[in-house]
């Protein structure tokens, strides 16, 4: 799949523009390109399946928001496309499309002035399950390696009974009266404009155009009942806390055998009190003595893999930051891997036996622990706002 264009590019707008900006720029690309417009053209087709995933994530606002925050790889927890088992790569069909925008065509299309949209919107439609949400608590050591995790999930699922349909068999159902089997209701008013059709789903076969006879006895004629779903999770390396990943089409059964709804999974991190994460860096605070920073020494850091022994160089100041170069967490799309940033700090032992206050009172008269005149050193606050700024 070829490289995605950014969600803003798509529809032409600044990064900082409001909802009806963006509502508008949709409506104007969705128009261009419609399908009615533009039959049989598949590069039409493809922009305007672009124009309404853009405008599915910045028309929402939290899919914006991690959109901003994670680019491409916050939308489905891929970095392309299906890399990852289980995560759609995002995009649309056509049906989704009408289906959640036709709204915004008005009276363009959609079957409005009769002139455009009738043959495609006239297909029954399917109901569609909701979405559920659960959150997973990831550690360090799954963040940075990838994990599939095995959810066990209540929802609803298709009846045993009948298999999701509603009938009792295959011989029950017959054409709805209503719609005569169309799935939907054409209305005619007269208007300021002149005469308007306006179309809508049928309320008694909720757009399939059938009804069912006899109803499936253990489920009363819904085709679903409440169940429990082990499924597997693949998430990604890189992965970070409000990440959402939607697994296709695992989320509640429709009613009547119509769309699944999605899984969608939010990624959680677990506190660790060693290692804090600063984007794909990981912060330290180490603590050494006073002999080790004058003196020198090997000290022990915390690391995903495991602890590692670090050289402290002599005469090692508060504040110094040392860096483990690539043993942060990897990047979710890819992009090599972070550091661990170590911030030293210096343990004055708060209390003294007799020997070692007489010790340090004769080298307090030492000329190298002397009162300098000048302080050399950064100023331990500059220090310390470097370290979060990387
Ligand atoms: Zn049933
Ligand atoms: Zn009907």
């Amino acid at each position: 799949m070829a490289e995605k264009r950014d969600y803003y590019e798509v529809l032409g707008v600044e990064r900082n523009a409001d909802a009806d900006t963006i509502k508008k720029a949709y409506r104007k690309a969705a128009i261009k390109y419609h399908p009615d417009k533009n039959p049989g053209d598949k590069e039409a087709e493809d922009k305007f399946k672009e124009a309404a995933e853009a405008y599915d994530v910045l028309s929402n606002d939290d899919k914006r928001a991690r959109y901003d925050r994670f680019g491409h790889a916050g939308m489905n927890g891929a970095g392309g496309a299906g890399g990852f088992g289980g995560f759609s790569g995002g995009g649309f069909s056509m049906e989704d499309i009408f289906e959640q925008f036709g709204d915004i065509f008005g009276g363009a299309f959609g079957g409005g002035f009769g002139g455009f949209g009738g043959g495609r919107s006239r297909q029954p439609r399917q109901s569609r399950g909701s979405d559920i949400r659960v959150t997973v608590k990831l550690s360090l050591k799954e963040i940075a390696e990838g994990v599939t995790k095995k959810l066990k999930i209540n929802k609803t699922v298709a009846c045993s009974k009948c298999g999701g349909t509603g009938a009792k068999d295959s011989a029950s159902y017959a054409t709805c009266s209503r719609c005569n089997g169309s799935g939907y209701i054409v209305t005619v008013q007269d208007s300021f404009f002149g005469r308007m059709q306006t179309q809508s789903v049928c309320p008694e076969c909720h757009g399939t155009g059938k009804v069912i006879k006899n109803k499936c006895e253990q489920c009363g004629g819904e085709g679903t009942e409440r169940g429990q779903e082990v499924i597997e999770v693949n998430i990604p390396k890189g992965v970070a806390e409000g990440m959402a990943l939607t697994v296709r089409g695992r989320g509640n059964a429709a009613r009547q055998g119509g769309v699944n709804g999605d899984l969608i999974v939010v990624i959680e991190e677990e506190h660790n009190p060693e290692l804090v994460r600063d984007g794909n860096d990981l912060a330290h605070t180490l603590n050494i003595t006073v002999t080790t920073a004058i003196l020198g020494g090997e000290v022990e850091v915390p690391t995903i893999e495991g602890r590692v022994r670090i050289k402290i160089a002599p005469g090692t100041h508060a504040g110094k930051v040392l860096r483990i170069r690539g043993k942060g967490l990897p990047d979710v799309n890819g992009r090599g891997r972070g550091d661990i940033k170590v911030l030293v700090d210096i343990t004055i032992p708060g209390e003294l036996t007799k020997e070692e206050r007489s010790l340090i009172e004769k080298l307090a008269e030492q000329p190298n622990f002397k009162q300098p005149e000048k302080v050399e050193n950064q100023n331990i606050l500059e220090r310390m706002k470097s370290f979060f700024r990387g």
